[in-house]
């Protein structure tokens, strides 16, 4: 029986694994370089903690979502997403009463039952971070801020950072009804979404990618007009700091981002290089979620973002992470008291911090230095029953193809030496 990996699922090979690490590495300097910590919650949560979070109504919860009963019958969910663990995270642990103001990161594979194509799996992985205890519109810049550089840290520049207000909870219900009335004379021109969308989710209509509902709301009232006077404040507020701090952004009255916790700013980051799933990074306040989930008031900003896309963006720009292997030394013992030497040795080199590989099939010569020449590595060793007699064995550098005979006695310290050469 032959088994085939899960539809929307990718394996992540050897022979890419090095621009994951680089790229993971080059994320984590940032986001320390920005004061923020990383956390790591559980890949699953009781289900509730996400249909309370995310919001029944959206298509995370309502469609996508991997669920499933526990032996004792517990409706436990793959997260689809981190916010709502690391929500959890913080009141389950008090985070908030050790200091007035926590700065999370997070790098992990999430899990959401969408249809794959290019730049969406089912199984993905995201980085993202939350800024709880803040409701400093410098908290929001700041977000934007670390998510800017990060992708600036690769040497990324097409990209776009689109930015709105969704208000709150004072101001989102009567433009919700403004929305409603100028769009009820014309449902019937609506998607079939969107027409179910009317009375429950009416903002997600702005953002319907629908021509015929792209056309219906092109002159709708907009929520940036219609927000009170606080929140007014602070989307200024954001947007003189962004000037400020010389950060380009667009506004977007269409940006209303899928999840329901969100308040105030929303900002996503799309890039014109990766087809019709476009955005980066995508994020926002949430004032309400760490209250909403049991923790005491809490305003939060934070953001989400695709690694898969970073990466896809990155082979479109031609990133290449820095290579910088160790040197390799390549051990080739040929019969079997020179492999019981190598087995030694080998351990001993290591021990001393070097990178080591040994022959583990048995091979000739040929072969041996021919699959050290493919592995690339810097130095060859051929020890041989004659070698080992005479104590000495033959170093050769494959870069120059130069041999030297090196006492055995001397072996590791000369070859600690050279390979800091
Ligand atoms: P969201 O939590 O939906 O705002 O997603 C945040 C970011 O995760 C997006 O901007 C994308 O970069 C990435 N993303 C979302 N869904 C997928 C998916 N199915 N496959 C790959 N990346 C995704």
């Amino acid at each position: 029986m032959r088994f085939q990996k899960i539809k929307g699922t990718r394996d992540i090979l050897p022979e890419e694994i090095g621009r994951w690490q680089a790229a993971e590495k080059q994320i984590q300097q940032v986001m320390a370089r920005f004061g923020f910590s990383e956390i790591r919650p559980p890949i699953f949560e009781e289900t509730e903690l996400f249909a309370r979070s995310i919001g029944q109504l959206t298509d995370i919860v309502s469609k996508e979502m991997y669920t499933f009963l526990d032996r004792g019958d517990k409706s436990l969910t793959l997260r689809p997403e981190l916010t709502a663990g690391v929500v959890r995270a913080f009141i389950e642990n008090n985070l908030g009463k050790k200091q007035p103001l926590n700065k999370l990161y997070y790098l992990c594979p999430v899990f959401r039952q969408e249809n794959p194509q290019a730049g969406r799996l089912r199984q993905f992985h995201q980085f993202g971070a939350e800024i709880l205890g803040s409701a400093e519109p410098a908290a929001d810049v700041e977000a934007i801020a670390l998510s800017i550089a990060i992708y600036r840290a690769f040497q990324l520049d097409r990209f776009v950072v689109k930015l709105n207000s969704v208000g709150d909870a004072v101001c989102r219900e009567p433009y919700k009804q403004k929305l409603r009335e100028y769009l009820r004379p014309r449902l019937d021109r609506l998607c079939k979404t969107c027409q179910q969308r009317f009375e429950k989710n009416p903002l997600r209509i702005l953002d319907c990618k629908e021509t015929g509902c792209r056309t219906e709301t092109a002159e709708a009232p907009k929520l940036a007009d219609s927000l009170c006077d606080d929140c007014a404040r602070h989307f200024g507020r954001v947007q003189q700091l962004l000037d400020a701090a010389g950060m380009k952004y667009e506004l977007d009255f269409r940006l209303v981002r899928g999840l329901d916790y969100y308040t105030r700013t929303a900002y996503e980051i799309v890039s014109d290089q990766l087809g019709a799933q476009d955005a980066l990074c995508g994020g926002g306040r949430y004032d309400l979620l760490v209250e909403e989930l049991g923790g005491e008031p809490t305003p939060a900003v934070g953001f989400a973002a695709g690694m898969e896309r970073l990466l896809m963006a990155l082979d479109k720009i031609g990133w290449q992470p820095a290579a910088n292997p160790p040197a390799m030394i390549f051990l080739a013992p040929l019969g079997e008291a020179a492999v019981l030497w190598a087995v030694q040795t080998a351990q001993q080199l290591r021990q001393q911090g070097l990178t080591v590989e040994i022959d583990l099939l048995n091979r000739g010569l040929k072969a041996q230095l021919r699959e050290a020449n493919r592995q690339q590595a810097r130095f060859a060793v051929i020890v041989g029953d004659n070698e080992l007699k005479a104590g000495h064995a033959a170093v050769r550098d494959l870069t120059t193809s130069q041999q030297n005979d090196v006492l055995l006695a001397e072996l590791i310290s000369y070859l600690q030496k050279a390979c800091t050469n």
